[in-house]
């Protein structure tokens, strides 16, 4: 099988002639639609700016979902087809994804009627992939189940089944399954231009690799645009008059102890004072708490959390759980950006703005795709192909990731700190043998693994600091000020690993520092 190295993978992407489809952004959204078309056999390419899923697809509020929120607003057919999606994931990453136990508490016997029959019709839609029946649990039942709930006035909790999964691993198991379909997939790759035939039809693109400087131009015959918030950026390299399609939104999470939980199961808040959702989910050992919905007329790949935003979930995890969060107990705060499609409605209201994903196909024949989310990334992509293959930009031919094993895939039951590598942690396990050193633990308040670094550096395309401490080991997310006193130890294994020098590992630690200041909280 073709090796998952970056070296190996550019030679390819410098011999090919024409590729038949080049994609643009190493997110959810283009690893989906890479998956899919190196799966049903065409010629795929798909390049990543910086590491994959370091935009908005390591940032969500790692839920495989059906949209309970949806089905308030009425919206079936999304919430119905992303019930099909969760299903699937589950189905083919088993070793990223888990069926989690949801619990809304409620405040009284009207609102549990209410949840309970909205829940009992989520699972009806979601048909043979119900992940479990939703139900009324007791006051007493809460008790033992969310023992750090604050029970005052409740009466009693509606408990419902969604997904969780780690966002960041499965992008970087995407882009491997990619290259075992025959793709290419590399990071650290940008697409700076556009290339347009003489009857004004894009052909290709140009494309600059950040670590040497090197530009190629690359023949296509179909290009796509899967950035997400920077879509109108390349919109606008095919037409500088066009108008913008997205409008981000920010949502914000805070990572706290799971001394705040003491739990296995989520808490799920359907109206807080503002009208929003507020998820508290256990993800590994900590606990994730969010999100909010701001909107937003700048974007970038590391948005940062806003005060009113950090208050907000603050204020409203502490009105429900017995032990109050404060600033100093924040772990982690990360923000991404929804990439919603805009309205003409310029209105703030972007809880209303629709969910669901566009592709749309430019005069010159620019395929960019809008919207959607996490969960529904494979039928987005699915949706992709089928549209150029109607336009005819590409022969027909079928869709196969219905049933395409994730990599990683196991039907084992893996467990323990190296359970997300799934079938890979067998070779894991077979490197750390090959040298005792590597099965020492970074440091002694971790249980990563010196033998993980080296993994990530030769098996996942790990080229920073950030790319291990940040999505391979998700140890930014879940506490900053520990990644960053790893940080050093980390750059010093890469920089053997890599074959480089003192000057990239002083900075690498320097920036890899500044990146993590911004997820700590400041006191003040
Ligand atoms: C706060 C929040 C919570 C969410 N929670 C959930 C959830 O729980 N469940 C769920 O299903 N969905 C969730 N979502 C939605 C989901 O995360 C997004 O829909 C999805 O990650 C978007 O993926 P994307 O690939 O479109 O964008 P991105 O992940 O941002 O990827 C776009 C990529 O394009 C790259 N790029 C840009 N310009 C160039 C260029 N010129 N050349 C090369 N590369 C380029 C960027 O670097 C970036 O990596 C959430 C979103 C947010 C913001």
């Amino acid at each position: 099988m073709k090796p998952f190295k970056r070296e190996i993978l550019l030679k390819e992407l410098k011999a090919e002639v024409i590729w038949d489809i080049v994609i643009i952004g190493g997110g959810a959204t283009g690893l989906g639609v890479a998956v899919d078309a190196a799966s049903r056999g065409f010629k795929t390419l798909l390049v990543e700016q910086d590491d994959f899923a370091k935009g908005t697809s390591s940032r969500s509020t790692k839920l495989v979902h059906g949209g309970v929120r949806y089905l308030a607003q009425g919206n079936l057919s999304l919430v119905k087809e992303a019930l099909k999606e969760r299903g699937l994931l589950l189905k083919n990453a088993p070793h990223l994804t888990k069926n989690e136990s949801i619990i809304i508490p409620c405040y009284s016997w009207f609102a549990a009627i209410f949840y309970a029959t909205g829940l009992s019709f989520y699972d009806w839609l979601s048909g043979r992939l119900s992940l479990g029946k939703s139900r009324i649990i007791s006051k007493k039942a809460l008790d033992r189940r969310l023992p750090t709930l604050k029970k005052g006035s409740l009466k009693c909790g509606v408990l419902y089944h969604d997904g969780t999964f780690d966002d960041a691993r499965l992008a970087l198991n995407l882009a491997q399954t990619c290259v075992e379909q025959g793709g290419v997939a590399i990071n650290y790759c940008e697409v700076i231009s556009l290339n347009k035939s003489s009857n004004n039809k894009i052909s290709g693109a140009r494309i600059l690799d950040k670590e040497t400087g090197n530009i190629y131009e690359i023949n296509a015959k179909v290009v796509v645009n899967a950035t997400g918030v920077f879509v109108d950026d390349i919109i606008k390299m095919d037409n500088a008059e066009s108008k913008s399609l997205i409008r981000p939104s920010q949502g914000i999470h805070l990572v706290l102890d799971n001394s705040f939980l003491k739990s296995r199961d989520s808490i799920m808040i359907p109206h807080t004072d503002d009208g929003r959702v507020l998820f508290a989910i256990p993800w590994y050992d900590k606990v994730i708490v969010g999100t909010t919905d701001t909107p937003l007329n700048t974007h970038s790949l590391e948005p940062r959390a806003l005060e009113s935003e950090v208050n907000f979930v603050l204020n409203t995890a502490r009105k429900y759980l017995e032990k109050k969060p404060e600033k100093k107990d924040v772990l982690s705060v990360f923000a991404g950006l929804r990439p919603l499609a805009a309205t003409d409605d310029s209105s703030d209201k972007t809880k209303e703005i629709s969910r669901s994903h566009k592709v749309i196909i430019s005069e010159s024949g620019l395929v960019s795709v809008i919207g959607g989310k996490w969960t529904t990334y494979r039928k987005m992509a699915e949706d992709t192909l089928s549209k150029i293959i109607k336009r005819g930009m590409l022969p027909n031919k079928k869709c196969v990731t219905n049933d395409l094993k994730i990599h990683g895939y196991t039907e084992k039951n893996v467990s323990g700190n190296l359970s997300f590598y799934g079938a890979d942690q067998i070779n894991i396990n077979h490197l750390i043998r090959s040298d005792k050193s590597w099965a020492e633990t970074l440091n002694e308040e971790t249980g990563i693994l010196i033998g993980q670094v080296i993994w990530a550096v030769r098996n996942e395309m790990a080229r920073t600091v950030e790319d291990v401490l940040a999505r391979r080991i998700r140890l930014l997310f879940m506490d900053a000020r520990l990644s960053l006193k790893l940080a050093p130890k980390v750059a010093e294994i890469m920089m053997k690993e890599l074959r480089q020098d003192g000057i990239w590992k002083e900075k690498q630690i320097r920036s890899f520092s500044e990146l993590a200041e911004g997820y700590l909280l400041k006191e003040n």
